[in-house]
């Protein structure tokens, strides 16, 4: 058979778990938690399982789940998405993006997304065949250069993806990114994907700038989330979209046939569990001590530490340590030190190889000591 994605081999993600596995290692590649979610929230899932809810969904996502997402946009962003026609309730992040992209790209269109870029766009771009134009984040600050955006933007360009926290480079864009958006997009047909999957997570006091609270921009935004980030859950797989009404239908078109629905109980127990409606806030304290904690236990290793400002992960420079390429160096942390890392060339389409290799610190205090104490003697 032909391969539709000639290019693309096992993500990055299954190779470093696989071989942190095998080795024994301590995995701070994947992002995931290595702690647990709540007590009630298994409850609140066993309840209505036994109560009989096992069954599909309305292919929008639970009524009661969709209310407590419109609730909680509304009072973060201040912008009031109907339950109805709004907001719908994905099987992760990586399917609402997938659907999007799926409803909006057409054979021949661009769609800019910004390098380093999270592994699942472009495949998804390219399966819709769309071309990806790449727009460069430059280390070490991996800033937008808002004027080769515009210059970028032509008839052919269809879509815009941007993500803020960002994956891997631990960046936060402010509003003024956004009012820059806004301003290269308006009079245009440009639709937007936000995957603000770490939303939640922005450290140092700044604010979360999301294109839900861009009046502008929230009218031709897909806005992305997933509870796997927010609530220690990344197995369950359940995220959301909200867009406005028009954007919203051609995303149902396309996601009733390639998923239908998310899983009932679990969207029911999310249901209860945001009823709450704080839980989210604790989570950039809770994250940013864990980034201060590995930060000061890494202080006197020879890894050169960039700045972390959201997300669960770290950005490292080891060229005091090793020449190596950074696919080589994450290889042998694992193999010879016992810590994995995600090579951040995975997130470049022609494999760039910056000498930069990402940690993820979403662990215990305990697991992260233990890493530290490793890689403090490399
Ligand atoms: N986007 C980004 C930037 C991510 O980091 C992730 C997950 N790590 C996803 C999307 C996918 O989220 P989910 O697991 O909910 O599919
Ligand atoms: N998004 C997670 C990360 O960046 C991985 C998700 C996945 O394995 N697909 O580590």
């Amino acid at each position: 058979i032909e391969s539709r994605l000639p290019g693309v081999g096992t993500t990055i993600f299954t190779v470093m778990s696989r071989l942190a596995q095998e080795c024994g290692a301590i995995n701070l590649s994947q992002g995931f938690p290595d702690f647990n979610a709540e007590d009630v929230l298994f409850e609140r899932v066993a309840h209505w399982m036994r109560a009989g809810h096992n069954q599909y969904a309305p292919m929008a996502g639970c009524l009661p789940l969709r209310e407590a997402i419109v609730r909680k946009v509304a009072t973060l962003y201040g912008t009031a998405y109907e339950v109805e026609s709004e907001v719908t309730v994905t099987a992760g992040a990586t399917q609402a993006l997938f659907t999007a992209v799926t409803a909006c790209v057409r054979p021949g269109d661009e769609v800019i997304v910004f390098e380093p870029v999270y592994d699942s766009y472009v495949p998804a771009i390219e399966l819709a065949g769309g071309r990806a134009v790449r727009m460069r984040l430059a280390a070490p600050d991996y800033r937008p250069d808002w004027d080769a955006v515009a210059a970028a933007v032509g008839p052919r360009t269809r879509m815009i993806m941007i993500n803020s926290p960002h994956n891997p480079t631990a960046t936060v864009w402010s509003a003024t990114d956004l009012d820059r958006l806004a301003a290269i997009t308006r009079g245009t047909g440009i639709v937007v994907v936000a995957d603000e999957v770490y939303e939640h997570i922005v450290f140092d006091g700044a604010g979360h700038a999301s294109c839900a609270a861009h009046a502008e921009l929230a009218a031709r935004s897909f806005v992305v989330s997933s509870f796997g980030k927010t609530y220690h859950i990344t197995g369950w797989k359940v995220g959301y979209v909200v867009a406005p009404r028009e954007l919203m239908a051609e995303f149902r078109k396309v996601h009733q046939f390639n998923v239908f629905t998310a899983n009932t109980p679990v969207q029911l127990a999310l249901a209860d569990y945001m009823a709450d409606g704080s839980r989210h806030l604790a989570l950039a304290a809770f994250y940013q001590a864990k980034r201060d904690f590995f930060r000061d236990a890494l202080a006197g290793s020879r890894f050169e530490l960039l700045p972390s400002r959201g997300t669960y992960f770290q950005l490292a420079r080891y060229g005091a340590i090793s020449d190596e390429s950074d696919a080589a160096f994450c290889s042998r942390l694992t193999r010879d030190v016992g810590v994995a890392a995600i090579p951040v060339s995975a997130f470049f389409a022609d494999g760039r190889d910056e000498r930069v290799i990402r940690f993820c610190f979403a662990k215990n205090e305990a697991t992260l000591a233990a890493a530290c104490e490793r890689l403090v003697r490399v």
